[in-house]
């Protein structure tokens, strides 16, 4: 089978055949024989389509590869294109606030208030937020500056991690950190009408387009929902530390609504993490997320500033929030892609494949990013991936995974009953009554606890 996939793909790359090249080259990426050559054709096959990016990443995914040399001339051809990488320069705080040292141990004095913008004082510069009319720094307890101070910079300030200061009261209600994607659609989809539904704004120039999300906030405005949007640019604190522009931690992306708690009376802040990050180690493998350090640490960790960490979803996979999706009024409005122009998915990046593929929506399988995480191995977010393969009838695309997929994975759109327990009460009753009316439920006989993917 090997040897005449390699004749098909030598003659399909002979012909100019470029979209077969990609298709047929795919099948032997992980060939024991035949890889090295499937290799050195596709990044051939990228060459001469002058898809520079795609040169560069395959030569340096595969450095062993006979054309390897091509990277260099790959990445001459990119620099006459692009102007050179944008930096982001510390951000200097308004006049008049004077000049601020950090100090680690004087956290309270790294917050100010200049009308409605919050500004932050950290190790690297200063972050800042538009907050809604009528919030003050002064009328928020120190607890929740704390916190928030906390999911900013835990990574690498060690001093965040302090005891809390005592004494906030709960408040009555619920706010979601809504990032208008599937998952955290399905989360205010689960819990009750009264949630307060809040999205963060990133509030500086990147890939990252927020047409889809506007969309889907209007829609949901105009079925009589209050959003609440907040911008802010607290994602370039990373980048002080070579990453790319994202979330301090995994509770960063709610940090406006800790910074909010006391003005929207909050008991509570609800993420939509679903079981691929909580029942699941990374995707892949079954663990008791019950018991898990990360999960008694954050909870007791929110306890401390008077709010419950809410995890509305956590007994829900990713194919489990698609279908509750589907099956409300927002169906068409959801879009997880975030380059999509509003309208629709870029039908090119890993989301559009395994989110937005088995809504019945166009995506391409030969495009840069799907076919290069389709390639790796472990599989990235693999039981969800393996579905999202099974259900778009995909096998032959990953022949080295054939023995996973020749399984039932109906199960995998399930949701999973222990999970529920770790929904505190008020908000339980109504996610539950939710997802059984939404979703089969399957207690642990269900195949979730057997999970055990790409093991090392
Ligand atoms: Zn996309």
């Amino acid at each position: 089978m090997g040897l005449w996939r390699k004749e098909l793909l030598r003659r399909a790359y002979n012909n100019g055949d470029d979209s077969r090249v990609d298709r047929l080259s795919r099948t032997l990426l992980n060939h024991p024989k035949h890889a090295p050559f499937a290799r050195d054709v596709l990044i051939r096959s990228m060459w001469r389509r002058r898809r520079w990016e795609d040169v560069v990443d395959l030569c340096r995914r595969w450095p062993e590869s006979d054309v390897h040399a091509l990277a260099g001339r790959a990445g001459q051809h990119l620099e006459r294109r692009h102007p050179p990488k944008k930096t982001y320069p510390s951000e200097r705080p308004p006049e008049g606030l004077g000049h601020v040292d950090w100090n680690a141990t004087d956290l309270h004095r790294m917050w100010h208030q200049v009308e409605q913008k919050l500004w932050f004082r950290h190790p690297w510069g200063w972050c800042h937020w538009d907050m809604p009319a009528g919030w003050s720094l002064d009328s928020t307890h120190p607890a929740l500056i704390e916190l928030a101070a906390d999911v900013l910079l835990r990574p690498w300030v060690k001093e965040v991690m302090a005891p809390l200061t005592t004494g906030r009261e709960k408040g009555s209600r619920l706010g979601l950190a809504w990032s208008c994607g599937v998952d955290s659609t399905a989360a205010m989809l689960l819990l009750n009408d009264e949630t307060v539904l809040a999205y963060h704004e990133r509030d500086v120039q990147s890939m990252l387009d927020h047409r889809n999300a506007k969309h889907l906030i209007k829609k949901v405005q105009s079925l009589g929902r209050d959003v609440l949007v907040v911008r802010s640019d607290h994602e370039l604190i990373r980048t002080n530390h070579g990453k790319m522009i994202g979330f301090s931690t995994d509770y960063a992306s709610g940090v406006h609504l800790i910074l909010l708690a006391d003005w929207l009376d909050l008991a509570g802040i609800a993420f939509g993490v679903p079981i691929d990050n909580t029942w699941l180690h990374k995707g892949r493998t079954f663990r008791d997320f019950s018991q898990s350090a990360h999960w008694i640490a954050w909870q007791a960790r929110f306890h401390e500033a008077g709010l419950d960490l809410v995890l509305p979803i956590n007994h829900i996979s990713e194919a489990g929030a698609l279908r509750i999706v589907q099956a409300s009024a927002l169906a068409s409005d959801v879009n997880s892609c975030m380059r999509g122009d509003g309208l629709g998915g870029c039908g090119r990046c890993w989301k559009c494949f395994h989110k937005n593929g088995p809504m019945g929506r166009p995506y391409d399988v030969s495009s840069h990013e799907i076919s290069t995480f389709l390639s790796q191995r472990p599989l990235r977010t693999a039981q969800h991936a393996l579905w999202a393969l099974k259900h778009l009838g995909l096998e032959d695309l990953v022949p080295d995974l054939q023995p996973l997929l020749k399984e039932d994975l109906g199960w995998w759109e399930s949701a999973f009953e222990p999970g529920l327990e770790l929904i505190p009460n008020p908000w339980r009753a109504e996610v539950e009554s939710r997802t059984r009316e939404l979703l089969e439920v399957k207690g642990v006989e269900s195949p979730l606890v057997k999970v055990n993917l790409f093991a090392d």
